[in-house]
């Protein structure tokens, strides 16, 4: 069973009004789509350019990065247009979809979470994730909650 998740999605080109599908990612897991790394590093994970006019559009949708063997383990990555009460329902519906599908993944989450301090369970490492506005915000977030699980 693979953690990662892409959506298919139609869109209206904003320049040439020309429709067509595209896929958009919603879950990468690290290990399996290495790949795509390289765009998430570059932030162009949502980008998406039209097949007609090439105008490149930008999808604002979430991202949940999980990194089994990285730290933190997860970096939850908003979508900018949302507000947070949308962005928590979202990284919940992906964290469920993780407990239901991916349960090996979702253990270790569970541990990472609980070898933080009990006062600081998974839920609220993600809040702080998603209430950063930028994708380099959540990174900088990231920075400030080392996990103390760094035996990888
Ligand atoms: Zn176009």
């Amino acid at each position: 069973m693979t953690n990662s998740l892409s959506q298919s999605i139609d869109l209206t080109c904003p320049k040439c009004r020309q429709k067509f599908k595209a896929e958009i990612w919603l879950i990468i897991d690290a290990a399996e789509q290495t790949n795509l790394m390289e765009k998430i590093i570059q932030e162009k994970t949502h980008e998406l350019p039209c097949p007609g006019c090439g105008n490149n559009g930008n999808v604002d949708a979430p991202l949940l990065l999980y990194r089994p063997s990285e730290t933190p383990i997860l970096i939850f990555s908003p979508a900018s247009q949302t507000t947070q009460e949308q962005d928590r329902e979202q990284a919940d519906a992906e964290m469920e979809r993780l407990r239901r599908e991916g349960q090996k993944a979702y253990q270790e989450l569970e541990e990472e979470s609980r070898c933080r301090a009990e006062n600081a369970p998974l839920l609220q490492m993600l809040q702080d994730f998603i209430q950063s506005e930028t994708w380099s915000e959540s990174q900088r977030i990231v920075q400030q909650h080392p996990s103390c699980c760094q035996t990888k």
